[in-house]
């Protein structure tokens, strides 16, 4: 596993050091908008506890950290009225994934038909 860098971007903003548009935040978790949105609705969902990526996450995260993402996740999409037209949760990782930020974060995408999942090149 890749060490985690506390001095990427998410985790100055959850320290307070760089600005974020807030969307909503639990004990455990953090909601904001993305600064380059791609879909109507994108929102970047967020642990507040240090883990690079999913599977980091769910390795080392307590039960109580895991249940407040996903009910965070869950309520986030019902809020929004994601789930009655569909939504796409993406989380990058590594390399190969195209993660740009290695603090564990899962994209919510949605507001409009968002086209095939992967565009081949
Ligand atoms: P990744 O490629 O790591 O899955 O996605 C990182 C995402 O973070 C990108 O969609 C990018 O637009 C977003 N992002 C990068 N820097 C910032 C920032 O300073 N603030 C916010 N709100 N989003 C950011």
């Amino acid at each position: 596993m890749r060490p985690y860098d506390s001095q990427n971007i998410f985790a100055k903003i959850l320290r307070g050091e760089i600005p974020a548009k807030t969307y909503g935040e639990t004990a455990h978790s953090l909601a904001f908008h993305d600064i380059a949105p791609q879909a109507p609705v994108h929102l970047l969902v967020i642990p507040k506890g240090a883990y690079v990526d999913l599977a980091d996450f769910s390795a080392r995260a307590s039960a109580e950290e895991i249940v407040d993402f996903h009910r965070f996740c869950a309520a986030i999409c019902e809020g929004l009225n994601l789930t009655a037209q569909g939504f796409r949760a993406i989380a990058n990782a590594g390399l190969h994934g195209g993660q740009e930020v290695p603090h564990f974060h899962l994209h919510l995408l949605g507001g409009a038909p968002l086209g095939p999942m992967l565009s081949r090149r």
